[in-house]
């Protein structure tokens, strides 16, 4: 109820949501989440870490967590912390005096974190990722594998850019990019950035009084880029690169909403489905995106061929590939990389990617997944090609 007559009123009030009142009215309840926090809402708009902010977002997510969604936290604030212990009161901008307070402060967010999860029964996991991880499909798959891991056993992994080792060609640069590489690593269904401010506005509120918060984007357009351009808010980030994020992750299906931080009960409340900040919903289902990312870059002479009950398991089981069922390997192609399934009456019938090196995977062909381990003194798990990294043709 509460949502339809919130989209109702966004569509009265906006032109750009009276534009989109074709656009179905929110995605369903969001399994998967991310959250993203900046450090103008951990330090609540002063110099330092506001400890009782922290509380209250640890008690937000235990109670989402508790209602069966899965989070993943991006949090930036190490800079800050590090800040905070060092006692360094100007805003200098060499990089390398940030990666060391980042490195300072790193540990000692993370052990607030701890500390306070600790209190709900959270245990938490630093993850620490640039976009040199991201862009690597072997890393890429490596970072997907701990973060599902992660999840998979209750763990709340809490992501930030490795600033010690990020220097401009691998940076991402700014959480809220980051948090959108992370949704699509993630495949989750919903990125929610909390800010100092409410949303998107049609100019910055701070200089225009006539400025009005934007409910719903239909469309990330030049004109949306153009008004977060002109809005400049503190932080690394300001508007345009929760625009930038909010592009990518919309496109990697996932929905977006950017909301103040400070906002009681915000995540609860957003996760809901209330209209609460600035709305972008998802321009692709993220297993349509998954989908073009596996397609993008096939090795082309690779050739993995597989035996009948394999390929039937594949087609119509819904199945994973595994070892068991290979029984030829052609070409050469690295873990994380989209090979090419064949029957074996040559036919192309599905690509993934890769859990294994085409060296390591002639040795394991044809062997059960317990072998795996002994065979080639590690194991990337029980799969060649797992069922999620799969496209079938
Ligand atoms: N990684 C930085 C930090 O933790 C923040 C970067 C950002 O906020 O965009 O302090």
């Amino acid at each position: 109820m509460q949502r339809l007559s919130a989209h109702t009123r966004a569509c009265a009030l906006s032109p750009l949501a009276r534009a989109s009142c074709l656009i179905p009215e929110r995605m369903a309840y969001p399994n998967r989440i991310v959250v993203k926090v900046g450090t103008n809402v951990l330090t609540a708009g002063a110099d330092k870490v506001h400890r009782p902010t922290i509380v209250a977002l640890a008690q937000q997510i235990a109670a989402v967590r508790s209602q069966g969604v899965e989070i993943v936290l991006v949090s930036s604030g190490a800079i800050a912390v590090g800040r905070e212990r060092l006692n360094f009161p100007a805003r200098r901008r060499d990089i390398p005096l940030k990666q060391m307070l980042a490195a300072v402060g790193q540990s000692r967010l993370m052990h607030l974190y701890e500390q306070i999860f600790e209190l709900y029964g959270i245990t938490v996991a630093q993850t620490l990722l640039t976009r040199g991880d991201l862009a690597d499909r072997n890393r890429y798959l490596n970072a997907r594998n701990t973060l599902l891991a992660c999840l998979m056993h209750n763990v709340l992994p809490i992501v930030n850019e490795n600033d010690v080792v990020a220097v401009s060609e691998i940076r991402v640069g700014d959480n809220d990019n980051l948090s959108a590489l992370v949704t699509n690593l993630v495949d989750a269904d919903l990125l929610l950035i909390l800010t100092d401010i409410d949303g998107l506005y049609t100019a910055d509120p701070r200089r225009d009084p006539s400025a009005t918060r934007i409910d719903l984007v239909p469309e990330i357009t030049e004109h949306i880029y153009a008004i977060a351009g002109g809005s400049n808010i503190r932080g690394t980030g300001g508007m345009l690169t929760k625009i930038q994020a909010a592009d990518l992750a919309t496109r990697s299906g996932a929905e977006v909403v950017i909301a103040r931080g400070a906002e009681r009960d915000v995540i609860a409340r957003v996760v809901a489905g209330e209209a609460i900040g600035t709305r972008f919903p998802a321009q692709a289902t993220n297993v349509e995106s998954r989908k073009r990312w596996i397609l993008a870059e096939t090795v082309r002479h690779s050739r993995v061929v597989v035996d009948e009950g394999a390929a039937r398991a594949l087609m119509t089981g819904g199945k994973s590939l595994l070892p068991a069922g290979v029984v030829a390997v052609e070409g050469d192609f690295a873990r994380g990389q989209t090979v090419r399934i064949y029957a074996t009456d040559g036919r192309e019938i599905a690509r993934g990617i890769t859990q294994y090196a085409a060296v390591d995977l002639r040795r394991i062909r044809g062997l059960q997944s317990s072998q795996i381990a002994e065979t080639l003194g590690f194991d990337y798990g029980p799969e060649a090609v797992h069922r999620d990294d799969m496209v079938l043709l």
